[in-house]
């Protein structure tokens, strides 16, 4: 792990202050947590495979003009980011109902929505992340008018581009979690996307069988949850079984 002056250690990522001003080190450990902490435990390798996946997909989105946080990727672990001002607000995107929207609001599990669902939600462990609505979001002055209409344009081009990058592996992107922040240039800010983008914060489920490949095994005891990350990582072609072994043996 890095020598770095660590910043803050999340559930799933501990962040560290980079070298250049402004610049900060993410990086991804195997710990997973859900119902807002209160079931822990690893999914060996997991962080690696976020790192990678997160990695490819945000490169993509850069080449589409995305604006995201990565800098570059620099081993198997960690990743250098921009430094944002985080938003406090989780952007959902749901394109098959299930999860907390089928809990709220009874809508049948695995019906195909007619359009992208997009929804707020405050970063707030201690009130378990609760929905909001664009109002409460001006009104509390968590986003402005503006940064909120860029968030929501932003994210259904990325639901688009992220629905048939996986569709292409065979993979229904089924919903999925972002996070965005203000970056600075001089006096203006712009949204920029940050976090990662990895089966921990998006469900995918195998086009054919409707099998799990995302966190959900681990939240639901489904079993095999790391191999259901492999498999994701395998499918993107962002790592082989080879390299994956030899990033855990040489572990940094
Ligand atoms: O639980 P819910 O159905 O609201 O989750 C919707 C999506 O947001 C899922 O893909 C889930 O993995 C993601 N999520 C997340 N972090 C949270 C809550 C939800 O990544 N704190």
């Amino acid at each position: 792990m890095s020598k770095k002056k660590k910043l803050y250690e999340g559930k799933a990522k501990i962040i560290f202050k980079g070298e250049k001003p402004n610049t900060l080190i993410q990086y991804f450990k195997d710990d997973a947590t859900a119902f807002n902490n209160k079931k822990k435990g690893t999914i060996p390798g997991k962080g690696v495979i976020n790192n990678l996946i997160s990695e490819l997909l945000m490169n993509r989105l850069s080449q589409l003009n995305i604006l995201n946080h990565l800098i570059k990727r620099i081993n198997m672990r960690e990743q250098l980011v921009h430094e944002v001002e985080i938003i406090p607000i989780e952007v959902v995107v749901r394109n098959v109902a299930t999860g907390s929207l089928v809990k709220r609001l009874g809508i049948k599990e695995g019906k195909l929505l007619t359009r992208p669902l997009v929804e707020f939600y405050l970063k707030n462990d201690s009130l378990n992340d609760p929905i909001v609505s664009e109002e409460h979001i001006l009104t509390f002055g968590w986003a402005n008018n503006h940064e909120l209409e860029e968030i929501i344009a932003t994210t259904l081009r990325i639901n688009d581009f992220l629905m048939g990058y996986f569709l292409s592996q065979n993979i229904r992107l089924v919903d999925f979690k972002l996070e965005y922040g203000r970056f600075w240039e001089n006096e203006e800010s712009l949204i920029m996307l940050a976090d990662e983008i990895s089966p921990d914060n998006c469900r995918l489920w195998d086009i054919k069988t409707n099998k799990k490949l995302d966190k959900d095994r681990f939240r639901e005891d489904l079993g095999q949850v790391d191999n259901a990350y492999k498999e994701v990582a395998y499918r993107l072609g962002v790592l082989s079984e080879n390299e994956f072994n030899k990033a855990l043996k040489d572990e940094i």
